[in-house]
C-alpha cells in the first residue's frame, strides 16, 4: 500500500469494526495496522478484509489479516496461472508466460511482461480472454473486461 491507499484502507478497517462489533479504530490502531500491512497491495488487503467480514467471528489481529491477504494473493495467482495455461498460445513470445526471460548465457531475468501479468493478478487490468469455447471459465470475479464489446450471437453461450 502507499499513502494514497489510506482512504481505502480506512474504509476497510472501519467496515471490519462495524461488522465484527469492535469499537471504532483509533488513530494509533489505524497506524499500527496500516504500517504492518503496508508491504501488501491494497487490493489484497481489502479483499482479505471482505473475507474476514463474511467469515470471521472477531476483529482480526494484524497477523491474521496478513495471513488472509496472503491466501487471497495465492488464490488469485493460481487462478491467473490456470487461465494462462488454457490459452491456445502464450501471451508473451519471449518468456512463454513464465515471467522469466532466458538469456544466452543460461541465466534468466524478469520478463518485460511481468508487470502486466502482475496488474492482472491485482485486478487493475482485465484478464486475458479465452477463446469463446472456454470463455465461461473466466467469468468469475470482476476481473473480466466489461468493455470488450463482444456479444454472443443467439444460440451460443
Ligand atoms: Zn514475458
Amino acid at each position: 500500500m502507499t499513502d494514497a491507499d489510506k482512504p481505502a484502507f480506512a474504509r476497510a478497517i472501519a467496515r471490519l469494526a462495524v461488522a465484527l462489533r469492535e469499537k471504532d479504530p483509533d488513530a494509533v490502531m489505524m497506524r499500527v495496522y496500516f504500517d504492518t500491512l503496508r508491504d501488501i497491495e491494497i487490493e489484497f488487503v481489502v479483499a482479505a478484509a471482505e473475507r474476514i467480514v463474511t467469515s470471521g467471528q472477531w476483529f482480526p489481529k494484524v497477523t491474521e489479516w496478513r495471513a488472509t491477504a496472503a491466501r487471497v494473493e495465492t488464490e488469485r495467482r493460481q487462478a491467473h496461472r490456470a487461465l494462462l495455461s488454457k490459452l491456445p498460445t502464450p501471451l508473451c513470445d519471449v518468456c512463454r508466460d513464465t515471467g522469466w526471460m532466458p538469456h544466452d548465457d543460461g541465466r534468466v531475468s524478469r520478463c518485460d511482461c511481468y508487470e502486466l501479468r502482475r496488474l492482472e493478478v491485482l485486478g487493475r487490468r482485465a484478464w486475458p480472454a479465452l477463446p469463446a469455447a472456454d470463455a465461461t471459465v473466466s467469468q468469475d470475479a470482476d476481473n473480466v473486461s466489461r468493455d470488450s464489446g463482444t456479444t454472443c450471437p443467439p444460440g451460443q453461450r
